[in-house]
């Protein structure tokens, strides 16, 4: 038996059992046992949390490193910081923006080698599924990433180059054969074409001339497609950032027929509404894009009934200029949001107003991104024998989102200005803290690959 070296106690820890009093025993980085309030044994360090909440580390399953090759978007140590400071504890990277691209073993090598000894916490990999790589598929898995992403859309990037139906026929078997998920940017290009076109000439600095040029048809059609190749190849299939409520309905009854299909959706799109959107604010943009009012709402129905399984930021920065805020100018700029520091005060503001939980937060932010992406036994939960990943924040504080407080690499954020509820105070990533009241104490953050 190893001495337990370390105590996190508080009056609000969020275990399986609910939440209430409890000592959380650390033992050489993992939870070695749960215990009553009062149990701190001999020599073992005290963190008390108080009233604040004591829950698991955040996992975050979509968000764009960009490193190698891109570092001058965001790379592993300021993403990272950002994710430590937001209670984050383990981060999933996209295989696209970087370069090379995570489609080939040799990519993934590059990543780790680029992560290498600048984590200030957990971080895992995706790999990626371009037309012609079906021969590295099993190479990637092997070399452990924890899944794979694919397009069927232009991804914005010349070295990810989107998928066909065809491509798919041929990649989704050796998925399936492998077990392996493969998650999906569900938009086709068909209905986003015919509508770029009917846009020709409308204001380029008008929020609705975006939204009218990405219709929900392309989602929905995308969807349609990943439903029938899931059933037809038995790979297991996950929507990305899903945005259009009209596609609800066929993924309520997918999961209904006990298809393997999942999906995720992103706090922009559960936060913001369209109407409420002024010209000019490229900020906004992202692919597929914030919708109305409505569609919000009933995108938090499907996240209340589990019809969309978890909430994940979809971080995707790049340079400022690439905003072209100064212009205004929604149809060339960046699609992408910048919020891994923020996704648990931004799900905490609505979340609360609209009388969910902290169980159920804990559910959309730790336990089912963790099952995503196979670190369900060691993330996600504060239990026995798993990781001491635990952030403590206090639900009852509010601050104003600031862009100097935000630590990634870029601080441009449709977020800055909005006052949200929820402080994060300190992030532990397997027993050590990485973050408390605005001070970093990294890098201690690992790699991670997948678990065999
Ligand atoms: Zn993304």
């Amino acid at each position: 038996m190893h001495p337990i070296e370390l105590v996190i106690r508080g009056g609000r820890v969020v275990t399986e059992h609910g939440i209430g009093p409890a000592s959380v025993h650390i033992t050489r980085s993992y939870i070695s046992s749960i215990s009553i309030y009062e149990d701190v044994p001999d020599g073992a360090e005290l963190i008390e949390a108080f009233d604040s909440i004591v829950m698991p580390g955040l996992v975050d399953t979509h968000v764009h490193v960009n490193e190698p090759g891109r570092t001058e978007w965001e790379g592993f140590e300021t993403a990272t910081r950002a994710a430590a400071a937001g209670g984050v504890t383990t981060i999933v990277d996209m295989p696209l923006n970087s370069i090379p691209a995570t489609t080939t073993l040799a990519g993934l090598k590059a990543k780790l080698e680029a992560a290498r000894d600048k984590l200030h916490v957990d971080v895992a990999f995706w790999g990626g599924v371009v037309p012609g790589n079906t021969a590295e598929l099993a190479k990637l898995w092997d070399g452990g990433v924890v899944g794979f992403k694919c397009f069927l859309i232009h991804s914005g990037v010349e070295e990810f180059s989107n998928v066909t139906e065809n491509d798919l026929r041929e990649a989704m078997p050796e998925l399936a054969r492998l077990g392996a998920l493969l998650i999906v940017h569900a938009e086709v290009p068909g209905p986003v074409e015919t509508c770029c076109q009917s846009v020709t000439g409308s204001p380029s600095r008008s929020y609705q001339t975006f939204l009218d040029s990405r219709p929900r048809e392309a989602e929905n059609e995308a969807i349609a497609l990943m439903i029938r190749l899931c059933r037809e190849t038995g790979c297991r299939v996950h929507i990305v950032h899903h945005s259009s409520a009209d596609a609800l309905s066929m993924l309520r009854d997918a999961k209904k027929s006990a298809l393997p299909i999942t999906a995720e959706t992103c706090p922009h799109y559960l936060h913001f509404a369209a109407e409420d959107i002024a010209d000019g604010a490229t900020e906004f943009k992202c692919c597929p894009p914030i919708r109305e009012r409505k569609n919000r709402e009933s995108l938090w129905d499907a996240l209340k009934d589990g019809t969309i399984d978890f909430v994940v930021s979809d971080h995707s920065p790049c340079p400022p200029d690439m905003k072209l805020r100064e212009q205004g100018n929604f149809v060339n700029a960046w699609g992408g949001i910048s919020s891994l520091q923020l996704r648990l005060p931004i799900m905490w503001t609505d979340a609360s107003a609209r009388g969910c939980t902290i169980e159920d937060l804990t559910k959309w932010l730790c336990r089912e991104p963790a099952l995503q992406v196979g670190l369900h036994n060691l993330k996600g939960a504060i239990r026995d024998g798993y990781d001491a990943d635990i952030v403590i924040w206090n639900p009852d504080g509010e601050f104003k989102v600031e862009p100097r407080a935000l630590h990634h690499r870029h601080k441009l954020s449709p977020y800055n200005g909005e006052v949200l509820r929820g402080v994060v105070e300190k992030t532990f990533v397997r027993g050590q803290m990485v973050y408390d009241d605005g001070e970093f104490f990294g890098p201690s953050g690992r790699i991670v690959l997948r678990q065999r």
